[in-house]
């Protein structure tokens, strides 16, 4: 049964009209009433800067942070391969009810279907903001927009800018942010982190920050506050995420009362540059895109030490083409990233550390040219032979997964409402849409819609009933105490005076992770992981080194709350996939799998979100249930073959 604090508010009606009479029915705030009401909104990526943009200039009092220098830093600027839309330009088939239908196909029957109709719906207007915002999307000759493949998806409804999808996207999201920087209508708050989240009376008052210049600790009250502040996927350690993106801000809300979702949902790329040395601090995502025309293999035989062009064609298993002939190379990125590990496990693997899979761009060369693979993704392939030193026009790329993103997040209602009234979390920092696997090019949709076409609905229906009173302010006790507290932590940190780094903290706890919470999952691993987390934790606690002071740029300081937030979310990951005893999507438990070695579901037990509450300790953390129900689509084994 849901737990009553997990009422989704899913609107009546039919699928296609629920998001329609929503709308029908929220309450308003006049024009001129908006610009009485603060919201603060925390990230700047493609979600954050959307949702602000959108939001002043629809007249309310806006103010953003972010970490980084400028909010075009925002880690959303590494996204590649492309954003997808149900616009069927290519006549080939493609509808809302398709996309909403892979979406949650792609997700393994995890997700609640509303929300992912209403990304499907509005997937056709995010292309159109972005146009108009002069997004140089890829065009085809005659000048229409161009599309391309991503896995899970026998269509072409993936659009892009070359490898740069995210890179181009965020920068028309930031003129419209910038726009309103200029106009006054948003404050914009850089360097400067999200320490705590101040609930007053039941409801989010503010916010807590610290400023990473300075080190002044500082509230800020605000009528609603939205969290934009991205995935966890840097729990691992070692991800394609940019360095600093970190799971503290979803976090400290977490602490405060907001119920965090699925966080056993991680997403490992299939497509990543393998890993070179045991020392290396970050991973390179070859894009997802690669994958409509390259072809993906191993050696037919174990310990074949050939290089590439030497083995012959029978001789090489192209093994997605092989297990899953309808979707081949394009096969979901959960499926094709245990394909890999299986061929490397087996003792199949290339590359020095035979640690890798070839991504083969042979017969794209011969059948398109040079030119046009390099104009589809020249930018990827000049990255890669950077890293490597190989060039992947004459010799296959090699790939391996890696963690990537993050399905997991704060728990949201369809008003993408946190269990905490007031507090709203959208793009990757939510667990929303993807259920237990997100398809490719879905996030950047997910952001998009979540800024542009949601969350400037939803807040109103919130705020309305607001009008006329007065919310605390920032010299509140509630906001005095979290100061406090936060100042106590900082220094706390200092003082320890241990030997070890954040750095060595995070690495080890990374690789707890990765080992026993990574790519599959099995009971005696998971008690392994969660007898040994809160060991490291406590050694933290007591040997702990962080040089420098706490009032000046001290990114040793910055990191060590960013790995204690990220010790005790390690020990909910492992306790969620603990509790999920079955397989679906990227939580694959060894115990529950099929003959061929495929994702065994089991809906009668776990059609469910799960939901933690925190209690003071991770490990005792509670587990709540969202039932998920299926009333358009149904439940079916999931299959690619
Ligand atoms: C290499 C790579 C390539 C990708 N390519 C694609 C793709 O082609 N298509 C696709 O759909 N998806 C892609 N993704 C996924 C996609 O990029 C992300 O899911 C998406 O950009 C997340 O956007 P966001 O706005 O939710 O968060 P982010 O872009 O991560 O922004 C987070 C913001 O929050 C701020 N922040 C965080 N914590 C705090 C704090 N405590 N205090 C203050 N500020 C804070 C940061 O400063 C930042 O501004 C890719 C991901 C990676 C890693």
């Amino acid at each position: 049964m849901t737990d009553s604090l997990l009422q989704s508010k899913v609107p009546q009606g039919a699928i296609g009209d629920k998001w329609d009479n929503y709308k029908a029915d929220m309450k308003l705030v006049n024009p001129n009433n908006k610009r009485k009401f603060k919201v603060i909104v925390v990230g700047s990526g493609l979600a954050g800067a959307s949702a602000a943009a959108t939001m002043a200039e629809l007249g309310y009092d806006v103010e953003v942070f972010t970490f980084h220098d400028s909010p075009r830093r925002a880690h959303s600027i590494a996204a590649q391969g492309g954003i997808n839309a149900a616009k069927n330009y290519r006549g080939d088939g493609d509808s809302v009810h398709r996309l909403f239908y892979d979406t949650v196909k792609g997700g393994d029957f995890r997700s609640r279907e509303s929300n992912v109709h209403r990304l499907a719906q509005v997937s056709l207007n995010i292309i159109d903001q972005m146009v108009a915002q002069g997004v140089p999307f890829a065009r085809e000759y005659g000048g229409m927009l161009d599309t391309r493949s991503f896995g899970g998806s026998q269509l072409q409804r993936t659009f892009y800018a070359r490898g740069q999808t995210g890179q181009q996207l965020l920068l028309g999201a930031y003129q419209q942010l910038a726009r309103q920087i200029g106009l006054g209508t948003v404050k914009l708050w850089n360097r400067v982190e999200l320490v705590d989240t101040v609930l007053v009376d039941g409801r989010c008052a503010g916010i807590v920050t610290r400023d990473l210049v300075t080190g002044e600790v500082r509230s800020h009250a605000a009528h609603a506050t939205v969290m934009c502040t991205g995935g966890y996927g840097n729990a691992f350690f070692l991800s394609t995420n940019a360095m600093n993106c970190n799971v503290t801000a979803a976090w400290r809300a977490h602490r405060k009362g907001a119920y965090f979702a699925n966080p056993c949902y991680t997403q490992i790329h299939p497509t990543c540059i393998p890993q070179a040395d045991d020392t290396q601090s970050k991973l390179t995502l070859m894009s997802e895109s690669l994958r409509n025309d390259g072809r993906v293999w191993v050696p037919l035989n174990a310990g074949d030490e050939r290089p590439a062009a030497q083995i012959p064609e029978a001789e090489r298993d192209y093994y997605l083409e092989r297990l899953y002939p309808s979707f081949g190379n394009l096969a979901p990125r959960d499926i094709s990233s245990r394909a890999a590990k299986r061929a490397v496990d087996s003792g199949r693997g290339v590359g020095p550390l035979k640690n890798g899979v070839n991504l083969d761009f042979k017969d794209a060369i011969a059948r398109l040219g040079a030119d046009i693979v390099k104009e589809r993704y020249g930018n990827l392939f000049e990255m890669y032979e950077r890293i490597t030193g190989e060039n992947p026009y004459a010799e296959p790329m090699r790939i391996y997964p890696a963690s990537h993103y993050t399905m997991g997040g704060l728990w949201v209602d369809y008003e993408l409402m946190t269990t905490i009234p007031g507090l709203y979390a959208a793009g990757e920092a939510n667990f929303s849409d993807h259920g237990a696997n997100r398809l490719g090019a879905s996030a950047l949709m997910q952001g998009l819609a979540d800024g542009y076409f949601v969350l400037p609905y939803t807040i109103g229906n919130y705020l309305a009933p607001m009008l006329g009173k007065s919310i605390p302010g920032v010299d509140h006790p509630e906001f005095k105490a979290a100061e406090q507290a936060a100042h106590r932590r900082f220094q706390g940190f200092l003082d320890i005076g241990g030997t070890r780094s954040p750095d060595h903290f995070h690495r080890e706890l990374g690789k707890i992770i990765w080992d026993y919470c990574g790519m599959e999952r099995t009971e005696e691993g998971l008690n392994k992981a969660l007898s040994e987390l809160p060991a490291l934790y406590e050694e933290f606690k007591t040997d702990l080194r962080v040089t420098g002071d706490g009032a000046s740029v001290n990114q040793t300081l910055e990191k060590a709350g960013r790995v204690e937030d990220f010790f005790e979310l390690g020990m909910v990951m492992c306790r969620d996939a603990l509790e999920r005893r079955e397989s679906c999507g990227a939580h694959f438990r060894a115990e529950y799998q099929d003959a061929e070695g495929e994702a065994q579901r089991n809906d009668e037990d776990f059609a469910h979100v799960a939901a933690w509450e925190y209690t003071g300790d991770p490990m005792q953390s509670v587990r709540h249930k969202e039932e998920l129900e299926f009333e358009t689509i149904h439940l079916a084994k999931r299959s690619y073959k």
